[in-house]
C-alpha cells in the first residue's frame, strides 16, 4: 500500500522524499510506502480546511451528526481490515487492534449523538426582558497531530468532537501511523464528507510539524505524542495564542497494598505492563508493592509473566508483539541492558518459539534500584516494568508521586479507607481503584496532571471544551 494525501477533497500523493515501512513482526516484509509531504501540502490543506470551515460551519448539528453516523458505519465494515493493516504497520496484536477499532466507531457514534445535544444554558439576567444565555462555536481550523501507539482510536478521538463542533481538520499522523490514516481518509471520503472537512497531510513531525504549527492560521492544536515533542508545541501555541492542548508521557504506578486480591490483581498489573508490548501513554511502568505482600506477589507475577506469549502481531494468540519500529527497538533495549547491569532481574518473559526478523523484546520486570533511578523514573515505552517495595500505605503514595509524570495510577486493594485516600493524593489525572492503570473508557475525560497534560483533557465531555468557544448572548425585548 501507498500512503496519500488527501487534501480539498482530492488525493494527491506527495514527492517530498518516501520512507518504506516494514513489518515490525518481521522486518523483511514490506507493508507500503510514505510519500512525503512538503511545506505546500500544509499550506494547501489550510486554505482548503478554511474554506470548508464556511459551509462546515453553518451546517445544523443534526446534519454534521448524520456524518458521523456515516463515518462510524463505513469504519465498522471495514474494522477488520482496518485492524490488520495498523497490526502489520505498527506491530499491535490483532485482537488489540480490532478492540482499538471498535473504540474509534463508538467514539464516531458518541461524538454523533453531541450534534443534537443541548449545548448552553440561559442564565438569568439582571435585567428585566433580557434573555442571556451562552452557546458553543467552533473554533475554525483545528491542526491534530497523533502518535503511532493508538492509530485509530487516538485521531478519532480528536477528529469526531471536532468535526461535531463545526470545525475543520488538518490531521498530521505519525509516520508509522500514515498507512493506516491513509485507509481511515479513504473510509470517511467513501461516505462523500464534504471536501476539505478533514485533511489528511503525511509527512516528518520535524519539517511539516513545524511548518503546522508556525505557518499556518491555525484555530487550535490537539497534540499527543511524547512530554518532548508536546512541550515544543506548546511553547509555539502559547507564543502565537493559538488555543492547544497536548497529551504527553506517563510513568504509570500501580499500587499493590498488603490486603490485595492477588489473583485479581496479577493479571490486571500484566495487562497493563505488558499488552500493546508496553507501548501505552497509560501502561503500568511502575509497581509498587507493600512489603506484607511482596514475597507472595512476586512469586505469582513470575509465575504469570513466564506464561505469556510474544508472537506476532497477526497472531490471535499473540499477548504481546514486538515493538512498533527499529527505532523504538533501539531505545527501549538501552533499558533493557540497563535493568541486566544494573538491577535485580525478577523475571523476563519467554521469547519467540520459532525464528523471527521483527522487533521483539521479551517482557521484564526489574527491582532493586532505587526510586531515582532512570528505570523508575523515565518513560520506557516497551515491556519493561520496575519493582518498589514500600513499608507501608504512606511510603506507596510518595513513591507513586515521586515523578515528573501524572497521568494514571491504580490501587489495588480491599480497603476502602485506602482506596479514598489514594483516590484524593495520587497525583495523576486517571485513578482507579482494583483496576489497570490503562483502558480509559471513551465516555470518560481523558488527560494527565504534571508533565503528563496541558492541563487539558480530551474524550466525553470535556472534548466539548477544547474544540469550541463560548459565547455569551444577551437579548433586550423590551
Ligand atoms: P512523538 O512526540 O515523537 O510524535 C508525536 C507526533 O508529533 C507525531 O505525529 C510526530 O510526527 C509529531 N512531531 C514530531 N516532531 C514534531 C514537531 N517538531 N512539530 C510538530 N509535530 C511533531 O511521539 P510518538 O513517539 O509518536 O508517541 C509516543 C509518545 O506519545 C509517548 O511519550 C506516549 O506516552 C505519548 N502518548 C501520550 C498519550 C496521552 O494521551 N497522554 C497517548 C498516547 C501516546
Amino acid at each position: 500500500m501507498n500512503s496519500k494525501n488527501w487534501i480539498g477533497g482530492e488525493w494527491i500523493t506527495p514527492n517530498a522524499g518516501e520512507v518504506v515501512i516494514k513489518n515490525p513482526s518481521n522486518v523483511r516484509e514490506d507493508v507500503g510506502v510514505l510519500h512525503l509531504s512538503d511545506a505546500t501540502h500544509v499550506i494547501q490543506a489550510e486554505q482548503a480546511a478554511r474554506k470548508a470551515f464556511a459551509s462546515w460551519s453553518r451546517l445544523t448539528g443534526a446534519a454534521r451528526a448524520d456524518y458521523l453516523y456515516k463515518m462510524a458505519g463505513a469504519l465498522e465494515a471495514r474494522l477488520v481490515e482496518v485492524a490488520t493493516l495498523a497490526s502489520l504497520e505498527m506491530g499491535k496484536p490483532i485482537t488489540e487492534m480490532r478492540g482499538e477499532v471498535m473504540r474509534g466507531v463508538n467514539l464516531l457514534r458518541y461524538y454523533a449523538a453531541e450534534g443534537v445535544r443541548a449545548n448552553g444554558v440561559v442564565i438569568p439576567s439582571n435585567e428585566t426582558n433580557v434573555l442571556q444565555y451562552t452557546k458553543r462555536v467552533p473554533l475554525g481550523v483545528v491542526g491534530i497531530i497523533t502518535p503511532w501507539n493508538f492509530p485509530v482510536a487516538i485521531p478519532i478521538w480528536k477528529i469526531a468532537p471536532a468535526l461535531i463542533c463545526g470545525n475543520a481538520v488538518i490531521w498530521k499522523p505519525a509516520e508509522f501511523a500514515s498507512l493506516t490514516a491513509s485507509r481511515l481518509a479513504e473510509i470517511f471520503a467513501s461516505i462523500d464528507l464534504p471536501a476539505g472537512v478533514l485533511n489528511l497531510v503525511i509527512g516528518k513531525g520535524s519539517k511539516i510539524g513545524d511548518v503546522l504549527l508556525e505557518q499556518v492560521a491555525l484555530n487550535a492544536v490537539s497534540f499527543t505524542g511524547s512530554t518532548s515533542t508536546g512541550t515544543r508545541v506548546a511553547e509555539i501555541c502559547a507564543r502565537r495564542n493559538i488555543k492547544y492542548q497536548t497529551e504527553m508521557g506517563g510513568k504509570n504506578a500501580a499500587i499493590v497494598l498488603n490486603d490485595a486480591n492477588l489473583d485479581k490483581t496479577i493479571p490486571m498489573i500484566i495487562s497493563g505492563a505488558f499488552r500493546s508490548a508496553g507501548q501505552k501513554c497509560t501502561a503500568t511502568s511502575r509497581i509498587i508493592v507493600e512489603s506484607g505482600i511482596y514475597e507472595p506477589f512476586v512469586e505469582s507475577l513470575k509465575k504469570a509473566v513466564s506464561a505469556i506469549k510474544l508472537a506476532a502481531a497477526l497472531d490471535p494468540a499473540a499477548y504481546l508483539g514486538p515493538v512498533a519500529s527499529a527505532s523504538q527497538h533501539k531505545t527501549v533495549m538501552t533499558y533493557v541492558k540497563m535493568a541486566r547491569e544494573q538491577a535485580d532481574i525478577v523475571v523476563e518473559g519467554p521469547s519467540l518459539a520459532e525464528a523471527n526478523e521483527g522487533n521483539y523484546i521479551r517482557p521484564i520486570v526489574a527491582a532493586g534500584v532505587d526510586a531515582d533511578h532512570p528505570l523508575i523514573q523515565e518513560e520506557i515505552f516497551g515491556p519493561v516494568a520496575a519493582l518498589l517495595k514500600a513499608s507501608d500505605f504512606d511510603e506507596t503514595i510518595a513513591l507513586c508521586n515521586r515523578t515528573v509524570f501524572g497521568l494514571s495510577a491504580s490501587v489495588f486493594t480491599q480497603n476502602l479507607a485506602h482506596a479514598h485516600r489514594f483516590l484524593d493524593e495520587a497525583q495523576a489525572g486517571m485513578v482507579r481503584v482494583n483496576q489497570e492503570t490503562a483502558g480509559v473508557e471513551y465516555q470518560a475525560p481523558f488527560g494527565g496532571m504534571k508533565l503528563s497534560s496541558s492541563h487539558t483533557r480530551e474524550q466525553g465531555q470535556a472534548a466539548l471544551d477544547f474544540y469550541t468557544e463560548i459565547k455569551t448572548c444577551a437579548i433586550s425585548y423590551a
